[in-house]
């Protein structure tokens, strides 16, 4: 019996290491494809045609399979998590850390952000033509994501609200907040009844978490198609002379981004988990390659849960508690990328921000990172917000409008190694790993 589980579970490794390795494979050949035909036909009708009635769609309904079991993962996950710690004091002192260790290393990674921008000041001597040019061309799209902000102020109804008065209004509404909120409710309502009475909702609850298990190992069958799709549309469609033209904004992010990822998580993961940084980052590999060819920590979500279970001995509970919050509120790379985004406009722009001016950036793009949706593109309308509030013109987003799909891709592969960090630091603190 020993012997058919080990070979069983030998299998399944080789599976698995083949889906991650086929993902890979499939993230390169899309990327180089796109390049290609982006250099050879990029201004041809038919190319779009491919992309707008072929790879686009292919790719965005992959991704949309694996956000619509976003709900019910979450839902499940974390009233479960909650549910099986039974303990509410140890529900508090868990939530104080993870709150904690979210926003501590936010900051940490804005700085690192804003000491990039400050010493290679990519914004200034850009040419005047060049972002004027800019501005024209993504200006309809700006217009159309500061509707979404407008939406999205934050203010005291936006605590108000997490609070939902209807959890079915929240969770068709993907107002992620609330859901969550209203799943910590109901799990720590399941913990406090008698085992006799909450055994029934927790076995379904728990039926349901397998369903959705058994879901995502079928769509992520279908990732290398998907993941293929969605960068060779990027790729097909990217605008490479921009990179010559916002080349250091460019660098500035991704070196920013590259920092955080390898420098501080390995330090963070070695001193806060007492983990191997090579041992972390084997382990969540599927993970950032899912978050960085789907640009969307919610999509990222559900492989985060499996693999840091399944790899990294993350116990259920840790990870049904610190990931679904991670993923909405967690988001390291995007706060960078505000911090960066912001100095860079303003040295566009000849706004001079002192330290003062610096600080509240900071604090803005630790704050509104934590509203920030977790799909494609989430952080643009956030920062206007962020923007508005240090003088700086927002209309200055359409200048990094074009590179962003890039950036995206990178930030939220940060953002979703952070709520891994942050998981593996709680496994240990809590006692899971002695
Ligand atoms: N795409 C990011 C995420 O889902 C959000 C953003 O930075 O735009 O994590």
């Amino acid at each position: 019996m020993n012997q058919s589980n080990e070979s069983g579970s030998e299998k399944t490794s080789d599976n698995k290491r083949s889906v991650t390795t086929k993902i890979l494979i499939s993230l390169v050949t899309g990327a180089a494809v796109g390049v290609v035909c982006n250099l050879a036909w990029g201004k041809s009708n038919v190319l779009e045609s491919i992309i707008t009635y072929g790879t686009e769609p292919a790719g965005r309904m992959w991704l949309r399979m694996l956000i619509m079991i976003v709900v019910p993962l979450v839902f499940a996950s974390l009233a479960l998590g909650v549910a099986r710690l039974g303990n509410l004091k140890k529900l508090g002192r868990m939530g104080v850390k993870t709150f904690l260790y979210f926003n501590l290393v936010t900051a940490l990674s804005v700085c690192i952000g804003l000491a990039a921008v400050n010493w290679i000041r990519p914004g200034e001597g850009l040419p005047e033509y060049i972002v004027e040019g800019l501005t024209e061309r993504y200006q309809g799209d700006v217009e159309q994501r500061m509707e979404l902000a407008e939406k999205n102020v934050l203010g005291i109804n936006k605590l108000v609200n997490i609070v939902p008065y209807n959890p079915v209004r929240a969770a068709a509404d993907n107002d992620m907040l609330a859901l969550i909120f209203f799943s910590l409710v109901f799990g720590i309502a399941m913990g406090v009844l008698p085992p006799g009475k909450s055994e029934s909702m927790m076995s379904f609850l728990q039926g349901l978490n397998d369903t959705v298990a058994a879901i995502i190992d079928l769509v992520m069958k279908l990732a290398p198609f998907g993941v293929f799709c969605l960068i060779f549309s990027v790729t097909a469609r990217f605008g490479f002379d921009l990179l010559g033209k916002l080349g250091w904004f460019v660098i500035t992010v991704l070196g920013a981004l590259a920092f955080q990822q390898f420098v501080v998580y390995s330090i963070l993961v070695k001193v806060f988990a007492r983990l191997s940084p090579i041992v972390f980052f084997k382990a969540i590999k599927t993970v950032m390659i899912t978050g960085f060819s789907t640009s969307s920590s919610s999509a990222t979500l559900p492989t985060s849960i499996r693999e840091s279970e399944k790899q990294l001995g993350v116990p259920k509970e840790v990870a049904g508690f610190v990931l679904p919050l991670g993923a909405t509120m967690n988001m390291d790379g995007t706060a960078l990328f505000e911090g960066v985004t912001v100095l860079f406009i303003a040295q566009v722009f000849d706004v001079n921000l002192g330290l003062g001016a610096q600080f509240l950036v900071l604090l803005m793009a630790v704050i509104t990172s934590i509203g920030v949706a977790g799909v494609p593109g989430g952080a643009i309308p956030m920062m206007a917000l962020v923007l508005g509030t240090v003088g700086v013109p927002g209309e200055g987003i359409a200048i990094v409008m074009g590179v962003d799909r890039l950036l995206d891709m990178s930030r939220t592969a940060v953002n979703v190694s952070g709520d891994i960090s942050a998981a593996a630091f709680i496994s240990r603190s809590e006692g899971y790993w002695d």
